[in-house]
């Protein structure tokens, strides 16, 4: 995806949502097919995201051999897109050009550093079951598979059917992100870990006290609650000075499943994805803000 962010004032984001007849709450994010351009001048920076793409940037900056997999268009956008993963230490060499625009996501942050987030899918809507077959024997051979509910539901199904036949499967980390639709992969049985956020777990609320794994919830900067099948416990954000929580979600992801990838333990891997998270409000943007892993080990240390 490319980001076109805003940092708006309340006051503007209500005058444009007047304008417009349209816009997404505080905290929210909504699949659209446009954003008007009149929005978009409004959104004077650029950055690569996409919550693949930025889980993939999370991984790797946590140490991780991270691949990201998925569809990008054949336009100026795929090349930035493509070549800025690869400087941030992904692997794209799954990635298929496909003929519709790579994904973008208009993102507006207030003063108070909420985010409002509409999403064109793009691209990232062409991912088919077709495309997770052709890639099954890296899906197999990774350590931690990471999805979000940004790629079509059907192609992420095939991805976890491909595992569920195999004999050896990495750890399946599903965020369900955005919460619409998210019910079909969140109960496929081969989900080990889901990570929804406050808004997300209220959305999918039945379907998470059925859940038969992990669940991770993110709560902010109050932390994050973990509940397994035998076990819950908290675990607590450093308190940090934020200024844009955008993609905070995306950074606990990705350090999460390069954690869990990794071997570690699952509390050990919630500590240390929570203060990558953390770390990463105290900057703008998301990929830009994700801290390194050794800032992260020397701020557990401290
Ligand atoms: P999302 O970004 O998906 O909405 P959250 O807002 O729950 O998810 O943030 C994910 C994680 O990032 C939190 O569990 C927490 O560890 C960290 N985090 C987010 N906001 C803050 C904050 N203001 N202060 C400290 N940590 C934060």
């Amino acid at each position: 995806n490319v980001d076109h962010v805003g940092y708006l004032s309340q006051d503007r984001i209500a005058v444009l949502a007047d304008a417009h007849g349209w816009f997404p709450d505080a905290g929210e994010t909504v699949r659209v097919d446009a954003v008007p351009a009149a929005v978009r001048d409004d959104l004077t920076e650029t950055f690569l995201g996409g919550k693949g793409a930025n889980q993939a940037v999370a991984a790797a900056a946590a140490g991780a051999d991270a691949s990201l997999l998925g569809c990008v268009g054949e336009d100026e956008a795929e090349h930035a897109v493509v070549e800025t993963l690869a400087e941030r230490g992904v692997t794209v060499d799954g990635l298929e050009r496909v003929d519709a625009p790579t994904g973008y996501a208009a993102i507006v942050v207030d003063e108070t550093a909420e985010n409002r987030i509409a999403i064109v899918a793009g691209a990232n809507g062409r991912v088919t079951p077709a495309y997770a077959r052709r890639h099954a024997d890296r899906l197999r051979d990774a350590d931690c598979l990471l999805l979000q509910n940004e790629l079509p539901a059907a192609a992420s199904l095939a991805a976890l059917d491909e595992l569920s036949a195999a004999g050896r499967r990495p750890t399946v980390v599903y965020d369900p992100a955005p919460a619409d639709g998210a019910e079909r992969v969140l109960a496929h049985d081969a989900v080990d870990v889901v990570t929804p956020n406050e808004s997300e777990a209220a959305a999918l609320a039945e379907l998470l006290a059925d859940f038969d794994g992990t669940v991770v919830r993110t709560l902010g900067a109050r932390g994050v609650a973990v509940e397994t099948v035998d076990d819950s416990f908290h675990v607590d954000s450093p308190t940090v000075d934020a200024v844009d929580t955008t993609g905070a979600g995306d950074v606990f992801a990705g350090y999460l499943a390069a954690a869990l990838g990794d071997g570690a333990a699952l509390r050990a891997a919630v500590e240390r994805a929570a203060v990558a998270a953390a770390l990463s409000t105290t900057a703008e943007g998301v990929q830009t803000a994700v801290p390194a892993r050794t800032r992260v080990l020397d701020e557990i240390r401290d």
